[in-house]
């Protein structure tokens, strides 16, 4: 296991040798208009294929960071950068993100195929075309016999996988994932922990998990990045280096709980910093 202090960009820069991050924040800040000091100073890289956890105790900022990434606000200093994206025609980055929050926030009234179809419909895609590539992404995360079940037919579990399918559909570079499983049963949650990594596995789309489980960062994490709160700032950069698959027996292993021990150091560093 290795551990770097923050900064975290540089040194995980090193570990990436010459490749580009898909994105780049360099000092970036952020103020709301009731003046709360959200973040400062943060500088992080993602890297093509990653799986990085935002680590760090509730209001430091995490979710205010996972935003910024996907354009859902804009940071008050700093930049964030999109080295390798392609441009629009105005020049700007295609940020190339799927977002799954922490609720599903599924349309009531629609089925879990025409959930899933709405990022594609949004880009004109025909509907065709679109039932399709949502019957894929539903099929992925297990729900091929559910695509035209009604949210309230499906269990918190199954409505998480429909949010995580319809973040997938458009097959982005990168997944934002804001607290996704906090609300679920430990059983649930495991079992969508390893159902997450297996996707993960199969496609070449990095991660960016928020979560305030050390637990769980430690279980999916190649990449542990804690935050400290006022202003939320990097505090530490954590590599877990356990291979991958990760199953049971790494939930019970000594090198798991060897982790846990020292990313929960880390954590506590940043609850007093
Ligand atoms: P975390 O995800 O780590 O729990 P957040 O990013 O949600 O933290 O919040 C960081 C800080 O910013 C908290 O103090 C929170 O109250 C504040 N905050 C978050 N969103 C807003 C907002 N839209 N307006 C004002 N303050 C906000």
């Amino acid at each position: 296991m290795t551990t770097t202090a923050s900064p975290s960009a540089p040194a995980n820069a090193a570990r990436h040798g010459a490749a580009r991050p898909l994105v780049e924040l360099r000092g970036v800040g952020k103020r709301y208009s009731s003046g709360t000091l959200a973040v400062a100073g943060v500088d992080l890289d993602l890297f093509g294929g990653e799986f990085v956890s935002l680590l760090g105790p509730s209001g430091c900022g995490k979710s205010t960071v996972l935003r910024m990434i996907a354009g859902l606000g804009e940071p008050s200093v700093g930049r964030i950068d999109w080295p390798a994206a392609k441009r629009d025609r105005r020049g700007q980055p295609v940020r190339d993100v799927g977002f799954v929050f922490q609720e599903p926030t599924l349309m009531p009234w629609a089925t879990a195929l025409q959930n899933v179809m709405l990022p594609l419909r949004l880009e004109k895609m025909a509907s065709r075309e679109a039932a399709d590539r949502a019957a894929a992404a539903l099929q992925a995360v297990g729900l091929d016999a559910f695509l035209r079940a009604y949210p309230r037919e499906l269990s918190g579990g199954m409505k998480m996988r429909v949010s995580i399918a319809r973040a997938l559909v458009t097959e982005p570079r990168i997944l934002l994932l804001d607290e996704p499983f906090a609300a679920l049963d430990e059983i649930t949650r495991h079992k969508l922990n390893d159902d997450l990594l297996a996707l993960w596995s199969k496609a070449a789309f990095t991660v960016l998990f928020v979560t305030h489980s050390v637990f769980e960062s430690v279980y999916l994490s190649q990449r542990i990045v804690v935050m400290a709160a006022r202003p939320g700032r990097i505090l530490a950069d954590v590599a877990i280096d356990a291979p991958f698959p990760r199953d049971t027996a790494f939930r019970t292993s000594v090198e798991y709980a060897e982790a846990c021990k020292i990313v929960s150091a880390r954590l506590a560093e940043a609850i007093t910093a």
